[in-house]
């Protein structure tokens, strides 16, 4: 068992000065909601905390712009959307130190997500010419149809903290392709790179008032002011499942629109005829992309009997290898969790299963040092009572346990009140589709453990959620579907 090694939490000095120096051109006020480097428990910078008034003042201001965007063109639209697009990849840089400064990811992970976050907008811009509609004919010949495509009106968007930069440009792109205003709230633990990303689609054409932000402490005050206010007629949400059912609850009252992605729990099935390596590598990147801090994070790793020691051995020497420490420092593989409770959760966690029957194969200490870090850890025999195999883990944690037959990893896969990812690991075609068609999630990997693409239409089924985002159908969650009935000279 090898424990994974911990490199200083202070990252090269070079690396900070770009992110201080993006965090200095924001403008932030010197007092309000203090955000913190997770690496090192440093304050970063202070944000407004802004009171209900002022997000019914964004609200206002973001539905008067509102209406002009909604009369530009498709083109238009997509212009500015291209713009801001090339605007983000100009500051590629600036974005992934802002991002490994106030999430704690490693540098190339923040590249990585720059990359991603930013194929939304650049998808948005080409899908913004394509609104859709159509023409249908009465059964009858009575009547000809034809569908049109209108902006649903001004959407809220409450994006969580673990891809500052993607969940809110996932959102903002298709809202602003379809014509829609946006009042948007980042997570308080990580509101930079929304606040620069914002600044950005100004520089580049965005009317001023069209995409407001609003950071707040007061996060439940400020969805009951803002949901209650008949000019909101969306909202989009990505966090957990608790928060989203009282953001459905309080949705109800003015029927709104709701776009909701929510919590997970995916299982990953490694099969026996599986590639060992294609597995063992899938699952690496299924559990430690952004330290398992991912609503699509491998959680319940279920691996059959006869592949079961050898891909628990491989699986323990990858993560034991894992170089924890600054996201600033280029040998880092794995960055702080977003704070000391994470930390605390992924003790207790791994504890509790030990305490029930699990047996540790890597991982487990918790590095010293300034900073919430938590090596990446391997439990083998994770019983199926215990807590990490019932709760969404998010953390290093990779809770492997075994099964003898399909029917029997199928129905523990799919015994939990979640359906966002899942994961199938064979080299059998036949038996890639049938498993994958009998797992009750949104989204599943077939061989491969990063499946989320700009193309893809993300979301999840039973309790992870309500719509989907990305891909053609992300830009429908923004779009009312309205119909013109024309009435036709009887044929008969
Ligand atoms: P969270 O639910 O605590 O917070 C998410 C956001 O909601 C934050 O901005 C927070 O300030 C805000 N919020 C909290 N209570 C609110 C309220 N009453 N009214 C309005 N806003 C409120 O989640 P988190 O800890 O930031 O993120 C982790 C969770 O998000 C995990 O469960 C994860 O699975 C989920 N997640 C889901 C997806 C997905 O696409 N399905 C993606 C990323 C994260």
């Amino acid at each position: 068992m090898t424990d994974a090694t911990l490199l200083p939490s202070r990252g090269a000095s070079d690396a900070l000065a770009i992110a201080d120096g993006v965090i200095e051109s924001l403008a932030l006020p010197a007092d309000g909601i203090r955000v913190d480097d997770p690496a090192t428990g440093d304050e970063i910078a202070r944000i407004p905390d802004l009171d209900v008034d002022a997000a019914l003042d964004a609200v206002v201001r973001a539905d008067r712009a509102g209406r002009d965007w909604a009369r530009t063109t498709p083109r238009q639209r997509a212009d500015v959307l291209h713009a801001w697009w090339q605007l983000l990849i100009d500051h590629t840089e600036q974005l992934a130190h802002l991002i490994t400064r106030e999430m704690g990811k490693p540098l190339a992970e923040a590249r990585g997500e720059v990359k991603y976050g930013t194929d939304f907008v650049r998808w948005y811009a080409e899908e913004a010419v394509r609104p859709g509609g159509g023409f249908r004919e009465a059964p009858d010949g009575g009547a000809h149809i034809i569908t049109r495509r209108a902006p649903v009106g001004l959407a809220v968007l409450i994006t969580p903290w673990n891809f500052p930069l993607a969940m809110a440009t996932r959102k903002i792109a298709p809202a602003l392709a379809a014509g829609c205003p946006v009042v948007v709230k980042p997570a308080t633990l990580t509101p930079l790179t929304t606040i620069y990303a914002v600044q950005l689609a100004v520089q580049a054409g965005v009317p001023e008032d069209l995409v407001r932000v609003v950071t707040t402490s007061s996060s439940s005050a400020f969805s009951e002011a803002v949901l209650r206010d008949a000019r909101v007629r969306k909202v989009s949400f990505t966090g957990s499942t608790p928060v989203g059912k009282t953001l459905l609850s309080l949705a109800s009252e003015n029927v709104l629109r709701c776009s909701m992605e929510l919590g997970g729990n995916a299982p990953l099935l490694v099969f026996d005829d599986a590639d060992l390596e294609r597995a063992v590598a899938g699952t690496v990147a299924a559990k430690l992309r952004n330290g398992g801090q991912s609503c699509i994070a491998a959680n319940r790793i279920y691996v059959q009997e006869g592949i079961a020691d050898d891909f628990v051995e491989a699986l323990a020497e990858r993560l034991g290898q894992a170089t924890v420490g600054s996201g600033f420092d280029p040998e880092t593989t794995v960055g702080p969790l977003i704070d000391d409770r994470a930390v605390r959760q992924m003790r207790e966690l791994a504890q509790e299963a030990i305490e029930h029957g699990a047996v540790s194969r890597a991982g487990g200490a918790t590095p010293a040092g300034a900073g919430n870090f938590f090596a990446p850890t391997v439990l083998d025999h994770v019983p199926a009572s215990s807590r990490i195999a019932q709760s969404e883990i998010f953390g290093p944690i990779a809770a492997v346990q075994r099964f003898r037959t399909e029917d029997e990893a199928l129905e523990r896969a799919n015994a939990t009140e979640f359906g966002l990812a899942g994961y199938v690991f064979t080299e059998s075609l036949d038996r890639a589709f049938a498993v994958a068609d009998r797992l009750e999630t949104g989204l599943v990997g077939i061989n491969q453990g990063v499946p989320s693409n700009a193309a893809a239409p993300f979301g999840g089924v039973k309790q992870s959620g309500l719509g989907r985002e990305g891909s053609a159908e992300g830009l429908e969650e923004y779009q009312s579907i309205r119909f013109y009935n024309i009435a036709q000279r009887s044929r008969a």
